[in-house]
């Protein structure tokens, strides 16, 4: 497929730090920052201007979920959006809980795990096509998933036998599966959940639950890049052979658990490597894909940093504090762990550990590096806080806030979802989008020209 389209979902942490000894309910504070995004509303799921969704998982965690883009680094200028707003949330929503009489400050975290265990997660969305064979192509996709964690994995500090140990991805020890259809109670390295939201005749939706959120925006690219290039050189019959893994769960905890990159891991066939050796075999096969294929132009781009990143995390992983958030989470612990001249087992670094995901700018860690110059930037800020509030222009998302603009102008109730636009009560159709390439929807121009009182031509 040359085209593709994708989607992030993100689901955050929550945590209310209270000035005193109150207990509040974590609904009542979701609820004050869903009332920032969506006014007069607490419906805990609904559909942005942006195209986005915005909504309440399971557990008290907001997820936001990207608009549907066909360009990553579009992708890469949404999921940061999604960020954004929930950050712009905060004020209000501080302020609400004063005018109750409960002052205290509320945390939003881009993590994947809280202090008792539990994880949330980062779903990918590639958009596939339904005659390849899913089966044979996730078979080659899980050694790529299972090793990726070296530059997409965000790092965490854990207690491993009452002793400190650094891992490099926070979801990886909570993957129990090759494949599953569930995302919550056997999480899986492939979900295998067929729900395309397009024309299932035509397409598939692969639905990656395996990774971490990322705080870096280049990890971001470089997470969803790879696994675009990969996924399209093996639909393109461009294959990975021989490269099975024994006992792929125990490799993707075996290659978190070690942060030096070393650890080999054991192949079907007997081989053992480790995970920069695989993600190599996978670059090799990328290469003769674009070498000889027509593809998408941003796939060399992501070819060229995927290189860099492979050669620098084999030569030395810590040169990538710039790019890599497992790598500037370490440095910056370490750092601190040097100057207090403490332990890695000091509460002090586990706090650390989650303000590096704290998502108002002014207080987060990963942040405060940013703000110092120490990190890369792959998409402006100005365009980030652009897509707070414009879809993206050329795909399905584009229909969908046009339409969500309009019914909020014109004060009517609507009902919403990736395939579906209903204006209730009052134009009972409903608006099929089946095809999330299309960005045009000669309904939606209609209702639209209406509210702005120009006539409609076309
Ligand atoms: P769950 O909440 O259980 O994860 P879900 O996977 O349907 O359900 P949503 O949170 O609704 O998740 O998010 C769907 C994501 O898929 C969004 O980021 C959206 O942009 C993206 N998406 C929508 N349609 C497609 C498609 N046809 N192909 C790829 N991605 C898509
Ligand atoms: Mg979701
Ligand atoms: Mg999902």
């Amino acid at each position: 497929m040359k085209q593709r389209i994708f989607g992030l979902e993100n689901e955050y942490g929550l945590i209310f730090s209270p000035n005193g000894r109150i207990y509040l309910p974590m609904e009542k504070v979701l609820g004050y920052i869903f009332e920032g995004l969506i006014p007069n509303s607490w419906p805990s799921n609904a559909f942005l201007v942006n195209g986005a969704r915005f909504y309440q998982d399971t557990g008290c965690h907001p997820e936001y979920s990207t608009p549907e883009c066909d360009n990553i680094l579009e992708l890469v200028t949404h999921d940061k959006a999604g960020e954004r707003l929930l950050e712009a949330c905060l004020p209000a929503a501080e302020e609400r809980l004063r005018e109750e009489g409960l002052s205290g400050e509320i945390y939003i975290f881009k993590n994947n795990t809280d202090s008792l265990g539990n994880t949330y997660g980062c779903h990918e969305n590639f958009l596939m096509r339904r005659d390849v064979d899913f089966w044979k192509v996730t078979e080659q996709l899980i050694p790529f998933f299972v090793t990726r964690q070296v530059y997409g994995g965000a790092g965490k500090v854990l207690k491993v036998s009452g002793k400190p140990q650094y891992f490099i991805s926070q979801r990886a020890q909570h993957i129990h599966e090759k494949t599953s259809s569930s995302t919550t109670s056997s999480r899986s390295i492939i979900n295998t959940r067929d729900e395309p939201h397009a024309d299932a005749e035509r397409y598939r939706r692969l639905h990656i639950i395996v990774g971490d959120s990322n705080m870096s925006e280049f990890a971001t690219y470089l997470k969803v890049g790879t696994a675009a290039l990969v996924l399209s050189m093996i639909e393109e019959g461009y294959a990975v052979h021989g490269m099975e893994l024994e006992d792929p769960v125990k490799a993707i905890r075996e290659i978190s658990r070690d942060p030096t990159l070393k650890k080999k891991v054991k192949l079907d066939d007997g081989r053992q490597m480790t995970a920069i050796e695989i993600q190599q075999v996978y670059l090799e096969r990328a290469k003769d894909y674009l070498d000889r294929q027509e593809h998408e132009p941003i796939l060399d781009d992501v070819f060229d940093k995927w290189a860099d990143v492979l050669a620098q995390l084999e030569d030395d992983p810590m040169q990538l504090t710039h790019r890599v958030d497992w790598v500037t989470k370490k440095h910056l612990i370490q750092s601190y762990v040097d100057k207090k001249e403490c332990g890695w087992d000091d509460p002090r670094v586990f706090l650390l550990d989650l303000q590096f995901h704290d998502v108002k700018r002014t207080r987060g860690l990963y942040y405060l590096m940013e703000s110092r110059g120490l990190i890369e930037r792959v998409v402006e800020e100005e365009a980030v806080q652009r897509a707070m509030s414009t879809p993206p222009q050329t795909t399905r998302a584009k229909v969908r806030g046009d339409f969500i603009r309009f019914a909020r102008a014109k004060n009517r109730s609507y009902t919403v979802d990736w395939t579906y636009l209903k204006l209730n009560g009052y134009w009972e159709e409903t608006i099929l989008c089946m095809d999330p390439f299309s960005a045009a929807n000669r309904r939606v121009e209609e209702l639209v020209a209406q509210v702005s009182g120009t006539r409609f031509y076309r």
